[in-house]
């Protein structure tokens, strides 16, 4: 059984409990991060927490512990599950008060949760060799995308519609142009040129994202941070998606039609192998 972080203990998990009250659970007002553990070792830990502040921040919540004793809990767990490839789950909520729609009294204790899950071979996902599908999909989500909130329905919807339509994820798309996937970063490559959205308030600043565009400058690619539409993904030479939980991931498939003869292109499997050695070399 693992062993979880609830408000300051470490807990079995079937001994771990939340308020029926939570906010978390009744207004989806909280915000979470995901940091993947290699070799034993936290993936970027430092952006994740620097995210997490501002995700709070904007929030009106204040960060309730300091970034080492944060890094400490992500540490315990790794351990105590004996967690060598896998992720860190982290939650912070506004806490258990009495339903109101106004933010209780800022005195109220924040819950903070976080837990472990092993995915063995995580860098080695069959899927990075075969590349993936997505299906575009009307992006319905709220105007605040930046902020990590837990309200993630409409990217469940939107798996799910992608698995009803054989494919393996959706790229959602607004005002004819493609925002990001359900949960990664959208990525398309003409020539020398990658392209990515620029960052605002219509996706998620991906701590992978920041560190992939650095690795493809390294490597002499233009990177232009712009939005692309669908029309343009189809007649690009590569697609790939990022996230922390699968690093870059190769996209040959947009809608039914091959991207770069349905084939895992250079660049991809390039940033790819850069990022995660890289990210292995700096991992705490
Ligand atoms: N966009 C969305 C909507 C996401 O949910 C995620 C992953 N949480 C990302 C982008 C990728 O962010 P990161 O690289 O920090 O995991």
């Amino acid at each position: 059984m693992r062993t979880v972080y609830v408000n300051g203990e470490f807990v079995p998990e079937a001994e771990a409990k939340v308020s029926v009250f939570d906010r978390g659970f009744l207004f989806a007002d909280g915000v979470y991060e995901v940091t993947s553990v290699l070799g034993g070792k936290l993936i970027d830990f430092e952006g994740h927490a620097v995210r997490l502040e501002r995700s709070l921040r904007e929030l009106g919540m204040a960060m309730p512990m300091s970034r080492d004793d944060l890094l400490a809990i992500h540490r315990r767990l790794v351990a105590e599950n004996g967690i060598e490839d896998g992720l860190v789950y982290l939650q912070v909520t506004r806490g258990a008060a009495d339903r109101d729609f106004a933010y209780p009294d800022p005195s109220t204790p924040l819950t903070v949760v976080l837990f472990t899950q092993a995915k063995p071979g995580l860098a080695d996902a069959p899927k990075a060799r075969t590349g993936m599908s997505v299906v575009s999909i009307p992006d319905r989500r709220w105007g605040r995308r930046d902020i990590k909130t837990v309200q993630l329905l409409y990217p469940s919807m939107g798996k799910m519609e992608a698995k009803a339509r054989g494919a393996d994820d959706a790229w959602m798309v607004e005002d004819g142009h493609v925002t990001e996937g359900t949960s990664n970063n959208a990525y398309i490559v003409k020539g020398d040129t990658l392209v990515t959205r620029h960052l605002g308030e219509e996706i998620l600043h991906g701590i992978t994202r920041a560190a992939v565009l650095k690795v493809a400058a390294e490597q002499g690619l233009t990177v232009e941070e712009r939005p692309f539409t669908l029309e343009e993904a189809l007649a690009a030479d590569e697609a790939f998606v990022t996230s922390a939980s699968t690093f870059v991931m190769p996209v040959v498939e947009i809608d039914g039609a091959s991207i770069g003869g349905g084939q895992v292109g250079p660049v991809a499997r390039r940033l790819r192998e850069a990022y995660l050695e890289e990210s292995r070399k700096a991992a705490v």
